[in-house]
């Protein structure tokens, strides 16, 4: 059985939910086989999860400034284990991260890069989305071991009770004239909201909530639903909302099982960002706004009327 290797996304305590839905992704191709890149100890703190959810192996690649550098340490863990154990795939998260290490491990290996995975068959094919949401392609890497970045969200994950056989890859020091050391980390949002990536409920405003307090509102739906707060660039750059929070091309992408679009149009840049959610609801005054031949569900009105109507419906049916 050929085995795939799965960069783990973590925290240092716990591993983020897109790991598991890698894991259940690389099943596709063979034996996932986990790759935990940070200081000493955390392979061992993560490992009966990642075995949990289909590791079979765990590779730690753990050193004290692990932590201290972006992507370089995930990179230099990937291509390690790449030449040590020729995997059939790598698959990473379609992350900021993730495509970064992504592209930078394809280019050391002079592999096939495939970005952007929804969908992913036995034979290595990959289903993307393209060109900003325009195209769904099947594509297939014919050149080296493909690495693949995967949407979160896109795959369900699985729970497999077994054993995961622990390895150790031994990083090399980080060469601080290609790495960037970090200074300083964005402190997390307040609150115990899912983060906008691993939330199955996303509820997000744009230009039309009108205002940091229009957010509110928003931000209520998605309490109510246990969800997370995301928002359109226009909502972003009028400063209604943190940068962290962009759906979009130039955000995050979602693939959310419900997704509620509040007071957004639908450009295509935010379409790319969340048309792959599995239900699309939307609230737009304006029948003619685009988002609304998208949506599973439209509602022609008020954000503001209906919004809180949802809101309170939700929690109604919560008691
Ligand atoms: P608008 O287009 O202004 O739409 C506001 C909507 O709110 C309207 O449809 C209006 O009818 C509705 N509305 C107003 N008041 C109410 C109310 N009270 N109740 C109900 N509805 C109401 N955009 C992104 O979102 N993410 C990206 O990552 C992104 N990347 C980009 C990258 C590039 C290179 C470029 C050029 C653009 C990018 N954009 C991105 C911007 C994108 O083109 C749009 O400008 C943006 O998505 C518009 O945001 P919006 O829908 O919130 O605002």
């Amino acid at each position: 059985m050929p085995h795939v290797l799965v960069l783990v996304d973590h925290d240092g305590d716990r591993v983020n939910k897109s790991t598991y839905e890698l894991l259940a992704a690389a099943r596709r191709l063979g034996d996932p086989a986990a790759v935990v890149v940070g200081t000493p100890g955390t392979a061992a703190r993560l490992g009966r999860s990642l075995a949990r959810h289909g590791a079979t192996s765990v590779h730690a690649a753990e050193s004290t400034e692990a932590a201290e550098f972006l992507v370089t340490p995930a990179v230099d863990a990937l291509e390690l284990a790449v030449r040590e154990t020729s995997p059939a795939a790598v698959l990473v998260s379609a992350t900021t991260d993730g495509r970064e290490a992504a592209a930078r491990l394809a280019a050391r290996l002079d592999a096939g890069l495939l970005i952007d995975a929804v969908d992913l068959d036995s034979s290595g094919v990959v289903t993307q989305i393209v060109f900003g949401g325009s195209y769904t392609v099947r594509s297939q890497a014919t050149h080296g071991i493909p690495v693949i970045t995967v949407r979160p969200g896109a795959f369900e994950p699985e729970e497999h009770p077994g054993e995961a056989v622990e390895r150790t890859l031994t990083l090399p020091g980080v060469d601080p004239g290609t790495s960037a050391r970090i200074t300083a980390r964005r402190a997390a949002p307040a609150g115990d909201r899912p983060g906008l990536t691993e939330a199955t409920v996303v509820v997000s405003g744009g230009r039309g909530v009108g205002g940091t307090d229009g957010f509110k509102v928003v931000e209520e739906l998605a309490d109510a639903l246990g969800g997370a707060v995301g928002a359109s660039r226009a909502a972003v750059d009028a400063g209604y909302y943190p940068h962290q929070f962009q759906v979009g091309q130039t955000g995050k992408s979602v693939s959310a099982q419900l997704y509620i679009a509040l007071g957004i149009s639908g450009a295509i840049q935010h379409l790319a960002g969340m048309q792959t959610s599995k239900t699309i609801v939307a609230v737009n005054k304006d029948p003619e706004a685009p988002i609304l031949d998208l949506a599973d569900y439209s509602v022609v009105g008020d954000l503001f009327e209906v919004a809180p109507q949802l809101t309170q419906e939700v929690a109604a049916r919560r008691t």
